[in-house]
């Protein structure tokens, strides 16, 4: 039957990494994937992760399955996390959390509770927005659309023509937003923006699902929840998938969260077995070592603050990268205005770039970029940045 099988595309970005560690050229440089990476183009393992893993290790208490939806402290370190001091969601218990592989996998499990549940429902995304969304949404079968996002002009947020589509949304579908460091664009809206647009999801009655995978990355832990807060209004529901890839380097231990806030603790409890019913069928339990990572870390105050730390490192060298590139872009005569590169939020900048350029910048300059011109500043360091505006101002030119 395998010989009827006709070979999938490669995944653009994961692909974009392939191509990178198959290029002899020893200046190479991968913007591609997004990872975190210190100075020396490492992707390092946080201290207080390895603190963490070595206090496991020496307790370790049983291997047995965890409940579907993974264990109660982590689900109650994840609402502290990003509900921080407006407590009122998990003082009156209307919030189911439950502990999925990876962000992907709290969007996926988000997107089987949609068909199950809503069966009407189309899932509206900004455009552009992560690659990875709209195929996971396919995937369950959930219908998705996109509402306008990024201006090409300004290289900022066409808010207005957002605002408007959003208006216009059918009533019980559901609007993915990014809660903050949007991807691939970098842009987030302001304070006022965000009031208007939980406002305007309030008035025509669609559902927000907050995609939050860089908590920490764009002004600080407990200020990338602004977004959220917005959405946080005695009695209004809403999902948020979590993923701790990032901000706590677990990449590859799969830790993220979906958490359903509910109107109350009732309809709450109706839909926490309809999300058990979800992951049962799918991998029916999580994994157990990075959420008890996470929980380790967020339960211990000094590794909590320490954590803060590592998270406000990795940000501060991100932005020092920005402002860095936008001053070797102009030495280097790049034509242009680039200082919208230092106004983006997280890991990424939508550079503007055409996929031409991105091309050339491949073949000629063994610079690896996504066909959309989205870099990930995290892959830029000290000694690279100086070919990258370089090369880059050749193409531009
Ligand atoms: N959402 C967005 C916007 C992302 O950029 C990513 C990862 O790149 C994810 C979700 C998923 O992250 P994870 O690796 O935890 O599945």
């Amino acid at each position: 039957m395998f010989e009827s099988v006709s070979a999938a595309p490669p995944d653009a970005i994961l692909g974009l990494t392939d191509a990178y560690k198959a290029d002899p050229n020893p200046e190479k440089i991968n913007l591609g994937v997004g990872v975190y990476q210190d100075e020396q183009g490492r992707t390092p393992v946080l201290g207080t992760v390895r603190a963490a893993a070595a206090r496991l290790a020496a307790d370790l208490a049983s291997k047995s399955y965890l409940p579907i939806t993974g264990s109660a402290d982590y689900a109650e370190a994840v609402q502290k996390l990003m509900f921080g001091d407006q407590d009122e969601i998990p003082r009156s218990r209307r919030a189911v959390t439950a502990h999925t592989p990876g962000g992907t996998g709290a969007l996926r499990v988000t997107a089987d509770f949609i068909r199950q549940n809503f069966a009407d429902a189309t899932v509206w995304m900004s455009q552009p927005t992560w690659a990875n969304h709209p195929a996971v949404f396919a995937a369950a079968g959930v219908p998705t659309k996109t509402y306008p996002y990024f201006d090409k002009a300004s290289n900022g947020l066409n808010f207005e023509e957002m605002i408007a589509a959003l208006k216009k949304i059918p009533e019980g579908d559901v609007v993915l937003l990014h809660g903050c460091c949007h991807n691939p664009t970098g842009i987030d809206p302001t304070a006022e923006q965000w009031a208007e647009i939980a406002k305007t999801l309030r008035t025509v009655g669609a559902l927000p699902l907050i995609d939050f995978a860089y908590q920490g990355f764009g002004e600080g832990v407990k200020e990338d929840t602004a977004g959220l807060q917005a959405f946080c209004r005695p009695g209004e529901e809403l999902i948020v998938c979590s993923s701790f890839s990032k901000n706590f380097g677990l990449y590859r231990e799969r830790v993220g969260a979906a958490t359903f806030v509910a109107a109350d603790q009732d309809s709450m409890l109706r839909v926490a077995s309809q999300v058990k019913r979800a992951i049962r069928s799918n991998y029916s339990n999580p994994p157990s070592h990075g959420a008890e990572l996470v929980v380790t870390i967020l339960q211990d105050a000094k590794l909590r603050k320490q954590w803060e730390g590592e998270v406000a490192e990795m940000r501060d060298r991100i932005n020092g990268m920005r402002t860095l590139l936008v001053e070797k872009l102009a030495e280097h005569g790049a034509p242009g205005d680039f200082e919208f590169i230092k106004r983006q939020k997280g890991m990424f900048s939508f550079s503007g770039l055409t996929p031409d350029q991105v091309e050339r910048l491949k073949n000629d300059y063994a610079i690896y970029i996504v066909g959309s011109g989205r870099i990930n500043v995290a892959g830029i360091t000290p000694s690279n940045v100086d070919r990258l505006a370089k090369s880059m101002a050749d193409v531009l030119k």
